[in-house]
C-alpha cells in the first residue's frame, strides 16, 4: 500500500496527499504515532481524514497509511457490561489500568478480550446447510443474556465441522463447505458501523416499551422499535430521563451512548448500574448494559462516530432476536461534531452553520431503529428503540437539530424549563408533547390489561387541556368567576399533575411504576373527580367536599410511595373514595335542612 504524506493539520481534520489508492471511509493510521482516522473526503489524491484521537504535535510531512477497511466494530461474546469509546476502544480496561479517561495515542487495543475463553454450545449438526443469520450455537455471556452466534453476512454452506467447548474469540469453532471452497469461522464478526445491518423484514411496532415513568407510559408512550426525542434546555432533566429509561425499560439490552456531555455522568452510570437490580430479571443492570462514552473532554471526531458504533452493536443483538434500547445523550453534541468537521472541510454551511446533510444523517440513524424479522431460518423478531436527548441552546426547539429530529421520530417529550424550575419532574410538558403511537399502544393495553386504559388516558388528558383554558380565565378574572364544577376540575388536575405526573427519579419506590399501578393510580384520581362532581350535582358545596376529603386526598397523594407488592392498598382506595364522598353527600344534605 502506498504511504501518503500529511500536508495540513487542522484540529481533528488532517489532509494528506499521495492517497490515490485509498477511498472514502477507509480507516488510516495517521502520523508517526499512527493515530486512528477515517477518510471523509477524497479530492484527486488528497484525502481529508477525520482523526479520532488528539492531533497535537502531528505535522506536515508525516506519513499516513490507509488500511483499506471501513470503520468497523468487533461483535462477539464479551461485549456486554463493557464501556467503549466512540470507536469501540475498551475504556473500562484502559481506565482500570491508567486511572485516566484517555487512551494513549496510537495504541491499538482490540475492542473485545481475545484471551478470555467462552463456553460455546453448538446447536447445529454436521451436514446442516446454513446461511446468513442462522444461529449455529450459543454462549451464555451474562446471567441473563445468551449470546447467539450467527452465520456472518454473505456466507452460506454446509457444516463440515463444528465443536462445542471452551474457546477464545480467535479459535475456529466451525467450518463450512461453501461454493468457493471450505471456510473457517470463529465466534467473532466485524461490521462497518456506517452501514445498517440487513434484515429480512421491517414490521410495524405496536407493543409499548414500558419505562415505568408515568407521564411517558401513560400519555406519550414509545413502542418497542419506535423512536423518541427528548429536547430540553440545560438542567431540564434530559439525562435523568435517559438514565431512568436505561434503568427500567422492559427491554433485553440497553446501549447507552454518552455523547459530548459531562464525563461524570458516565461515571455515575458506571458506579450506579452494577448496584441496581433490573426488576424484570432480578439481576444487576450491567448484565444487560453496554456503554459508549465520548464525553465532552474526549476527541470530538470520535463523538461523531459514537452513535454509529452504538447502533451497530444494538443491531447485532436485535439480529439475535432481542429487544434493544439505545440512548444517545446528546445528539446536539453529535451534530456539533458534524458541524465542526464540515466547517473545517469548508463545505457550504446550511442552517445555523450545520451541513446541508444534517437532516439526512439524522434520518439514516433513526431509520436503523425499528421492529424487524431478522435474517436466518428461525424468523426471530427483534427491535431497536432509539431515544435521544436534544439540547437546543436556550431551549429553542425551532433550531435545526430539533426540527430535523422531529421530522423522523414519532415521539416528542418536550422538557420545559418553567416546570423544571418549579421542580415538577420529569419536566415533560404535557400540552406540547406527543406520541404518534398513542392509539396503537392504547388499543394494545386495553387488551393486554383488560381495563379501559385508553378511555382513562383520554379523559385525563381532556381535563389537563381544560385546565389550561380555565387557568387563562382565572388569570384574567379570578377563580371566583369559575363555577364550582370548574373549580373542582382544577383540584383534580392539580392532583393529576402533582400526584401522578410528578415522579421522583431518586425515590426508591417512586422511581418506577408498573402499568397496573399506573392504571389504578390514575383511575383513583379520576374517580375522586367523578364522585365529587356527583356530590356537587346533589347539592354539596365544593368547600364541604374538599374539607371532608383531606385525609383521603392525602392517601391519593401517597399512592406513588406504595410498593408494587402492596397494590391492593391502592385498589381498596377506590372504594374508600366512593364511601367518603357518599358520606359527605348525606351529611351535606343534613346540614342544610
Ligand atoms: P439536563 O440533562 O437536561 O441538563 P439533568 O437530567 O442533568 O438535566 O437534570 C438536572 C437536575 O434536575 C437533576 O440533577 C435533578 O436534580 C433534577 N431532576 C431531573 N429529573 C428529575 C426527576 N425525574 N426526579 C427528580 N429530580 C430530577
Ligand atoms: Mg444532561
Amino acid at each position: 500500500m502506498q504511504v501518503g504524506k500529511i500536508i495540513k493539520v487542522s484540529g481533528p481534520l488532517v489532509m494528506a496527499e499521495n492517497m490515490s489508492e485509498a477511498s472514502i471511509q477507509d480507516i488510516c493510521f495517521v502520523g508517526s504515532l499512527g493515530v486512528v482516522g477515517e477518510i471523509i473526503e477524497m479530492r484527486g489524491d488528497i484525502a481529508s481524514i477525520q482523526v479520532y484521537e488528539e492531533t497535537a504535535g502531528i505535522g506536515p510531512g508525516e506519513p499516513v497509511r490507509s488500511t483499506g477497511e471501513a470503520l468497523s466494530v468487533e461483535l462477539g461474546p464479551g461485549i456486554i457490561s463493557q464501556m467503549f469509546d466512540g470507536i469501540q476502544r475498551p475504556l473500562d480496561v484502559f481506565m482500570a489500568q491508567t486511572k485516566s479517561n484517555f487512551l494513549t495515542r496510537g495504541v491499538q487495543l482490540p475492542a473485545l478480550d481475545h484471551t478470555k475463553k467462552w463456553n460455546f454450545q453448538a446447536s447445529v449438526a454436521v451436514d446442516t446447510f446454513v446461511s446468513t443469520g442462522d444461529i449455529i450455537g450459543t454462549v451464555q455471556e451474562t446471567k441473563i443474556i445468551t449470546h447467539k452466534i450467527m452465520v456472518p453476512h454473505g456466507v452460506s454452506g454446509r457444516v463440515k465441522e463444528i465443536k462445542s467447548g471452551e474457546f477464545t474469540l480467535d479459535d475456529v469453532i466451525y467450518r463450512l463447505e461453501t461454493k468457493t471452497g471450505d471456510k473457517e469461522f470463529t465466534m467473532l464478526q466485524k461490521w462497518p458501523v456506517r452501514r445498517a445491518r440487513p434484515v429480512k423484514e421491517k414490521m410495524n411496532p405496536q407493543a409499548p416499551m414500558i419505562t415505568g415513568q408515568r407521564v411517558i407510559d401513560t400519555f406519550f408512550p414509545v413502542t418497542k422499535g419506535g423512536a423518541a426525542a427528548v429536547p430540553g434546555p440545560f438542567g431540564a432533566g434530559k439525562t435523568v430521563v435517559q438514565h431512568q429509561i436505561a434503568k427500567w425499560a422492559d427491554v433485553d439490552l440497553v446501549v447507552y451512548v454518552g455523547c459530548g456531555e459531562r464525563g461524570n455522568e458516565m461515571t455515575d452510570v458506571m458506579n450506579e448500574f452494577p448496584e441496581l437490580i433490573d426488576p424484570n430479571t432480578g439481576e444487576s443492570l450491567m448484565e444487560r448494559t453496554i456503554l459508549i462514552a465520548n464525553t465532552s473532554n474526549m476527541p470530538v471526531a470520535a463523538r461523531e462516530a459514537s452513535i454509529y458504533t452504538g447502533i451497530t452493536i444494538a443491531e447485532y443483538f436485535r439480529d439475535m432476536g432481542y429487544s434493544v434500547a439505545i440512548m444517545a445523550d446528546s445528539t446536539s453534541r453529535w451534530a456539533e461534531a458534524l458541524r465542526e468537521m464540515s466547517g473545517r472541510l469548508e463545505e457550504m454551511p446550511g442552517d445555523e452553520g450545520y451541513p446541508a446533510y444534517l437532516g439526512s444523517r439524522l434520518a439514516e440513524y433513526y431509520e436503523r431503529a425499528g421492529k424487524v424479522i431478522a435474517l436466518g431460518q428461525e424468523g426471530r423478531e427483534g427491535s431497536i428503540t432509539a431515544i435521544s436527548a436534544v439540547s437546543p441552546s436556550g431551549g429553542d426547539v425551532s433550531e435545526p437539530v430539533t426540527q430535523n429530529t422531529l421530522r423522523v421520530v414519532k415521539v416528542f417529550w418536550g422538557l420545559d424549563s418553567t416546570l423544571a424550575q418549579k421542580r415538577h419532574f420529569p419536566s415533560i410538558d404535557w400540552l406540547k408533547s406527543y406520541s404518534l403511537y398513542d392509539t396503537e399502544v392504547g388499543n394494545y393495553l386495553d387488551q393486554e390489561l383488560q381495563v379501559p386504559w385508553s378511555e382513562l388516558v383520554t379523559e385525563a388528558m381532556r381535563q389537563l387541556q381544560k385546565e389550561s383554558e380555565l387557568q387563562e380565565i382565572v388569570r384574567l378574572v379570578g377563580i371566583d368567576s369559575l363555577s364550582e364544577k370548574d373549580q373542582l376540575l382544577l383540584e383534580v388536575t392539580k392532583s393529576i399533575r402533582e400526584d401522578y405526573l410528578q415522579q421522583n427519579a431518586f425515590d426508591d419506590i417512586d422511581t418506577f411504576t408498573s402499568r397496573e399501578k399506573q392504571y389504578q393510580m390514575l383511575s383513583n384520581i379520576l374517580t375522586f373527580g367523578t364522585e365529587a362532581e356527583k356530590a356537587l350535582e346533589l347539592g354539596s358545596y365544593l368547600s364541604e367536599i374538599m374539607s371532608g376529603t383531606v385525609l383521603l386526598r392525602d392517601k391519593i397523594a401517597r399512592m406513588k410511595y406504595v410498593p408494587e407488592t402492596e397494590l391492593d392498598k391502592i385498589n381498596d382506595l377506590a372504594q374508600e373514595i366512593k364511601e367518603t364522598i357518599k358520606t359527605i353527600i348525606q351529611e351535606g344534605g343534613m346540614n342544610r335542612d
